[in-house]
């Protein structure tokens, strides 16, 4: 696998799971739109080199989406931010680190709890006995919470719950198929559903050894790692890591090149957050999901965030359904929004929109 990525090849891996996306229920959406692609297991993602010894590996589109991590190399050792969606995904990065290091991966910290973000985690566990997973408090907690959102022991539950109708589903659908093409995409997400059942069957919940409640400093063989509480945001746990020598930040979810999934988020808090998030000094950002950005791309995130709660209280003072919301303030935002926020076959503005001014709808008209 290069190390670098170029555009072209992004671009043409996106235009293969471009071909098709399938609608899901609310319950896929956190990170997790589904889309067809022909991933094989070895490219399940990309290595970017972001600063001296700081990697972003992107995650490919998969039809089970995987989030991305940053691997930190140390004098002695790596740190891991997130570990993805399943084992086998994390073992595929792990074989990577190890192409580049022996030294071991001692660290993982998880930036939240959804699950596309910690269900590798048992993968470092098992290399490496005296792992320590980094949390915040809250994280930990809504990693066994029943009612947390789209992650933790409880959600892989659920998600076991569903899978055999989502592969039903999908058997229906390869019988209906009207084209060889869609019925190969089809059999291909069938064949990612059942190798993902298989795994989430055997998977062995692995939970943070060590949590931190306030923004804590790691002195990490010549490396200084920040762990940045800055409040809550995507989720109430969001942690920020951020490498103030090399001017990187890792976001998890509280900053994608997606549109946002706000299911288990606090919109207006978020919004704070991210100002709080501008005063620190750094260039560039590994995001939860999509390509490295610029500390540019803060601004437009945000942007989106402010101007959407602006415009979704504005309709409902104004006596607006939320079906009249749904395509008005869509409509409204989609010359600033759309086509930065749908630069890739997941997440873009028109499948998420509705649903997100729902949310803001529910979170902050109907609460405030
Ligand atoms: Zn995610
Ligand atoms: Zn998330």
């Amino acid at each position: 696998m290069s190390w670098q990525w170029t555009r072209r090849q992004f671009l043409a891996r996106m235009g293969i799971a471009a071909a098709a996306i399938q609608a899901v229920d609310h319950l896929d959406l956190c990170c997790a739109l589904a889309a067809d692609t022909k991933t094989a297991t070895k490219d399940l993602f990309d290595m970017h080199q972001v600063a001296d010894g700081v990697y972003a590996a992107v995650a490919a589109p998969q039809y089970k989406v995987n989030s991305n991590a940053a691997v930190i190399l140390t004098n002695d050792g790596v740190v891991v931010v997130d570990s993805h969606s399943k084992p086998s995904a994390a073992q595929a990065l792990y074989r990577e680190i190890r192409g580049i290091t022996k030294n071991p991966v001692r660290k993982i910290i998880n930036t939240h709890f959804h699950w596309d973000h910690w269900q590798g985690n048992q993968v470092y566990a098992a290399e490496y006995k005296a792992l320590e997973i980094i949390a915040s408090e809250r994280t930990k907690e809504n990693l066994t919470r029943p009612d947390a959102g789209v992650g933790g022991v409880p959600f892989i539950e659920r998600q076991l719950a569903n899978l055999p109708k989502e592969i039903e589903q999908l058997k229906n659908d390869i019988m209906r198929a009207t084209s060889p093409e869609q019925k190969a995409r089809l059999e291909a997400n069938l064949q990612q559903a059942e190798a993902y059942l298989a795994e989430l069957k055997d998977l062995k919940p692995t939970l943070p050894t060590r949590t931190v409640s306030n923004t804590v400093t790691l002195h990490e063989q010549g490396r200084e790692i920040q762990l940045l509480l800055l409040g809550r945001g995507h989720t109430d746990g969001d942690v920020y890591v951020y490498l103030p020598k090399e001017k990187v930040v890792v976001t998890g979810d509280a900053v994608i090149d997606w549109m946002p999934f706000l299911n288990d988020g606090y919109p207006e808090e978020w919004v704070q957050t991210l100002t709080a998030l501008e005063q620190v000094d750094f260039t560039h950002m590994i995001l939860g999901h999509g390509e490295v950005a610029t500390k540019a791309h803060l601004a437009f995130f945000k942007g989106y965030l402010t101007d959407l709660i602006a415009a979704v209280k504005k309709a409902a003072a104004e006596g607006a359904t939320l079906d009249e919301m749904k395509k008005g303030v869509a409509d409204q935002l989609a010359p600033q929004y759309e086509q930065g926020m749908s630069k890739y076959p997941l997440g873009r503005y028109r499948d998420r929109v509705g649903l997100n001014i729902e949310m803001i709808y529910q979170k902050v008209v109907k609460k405030g």
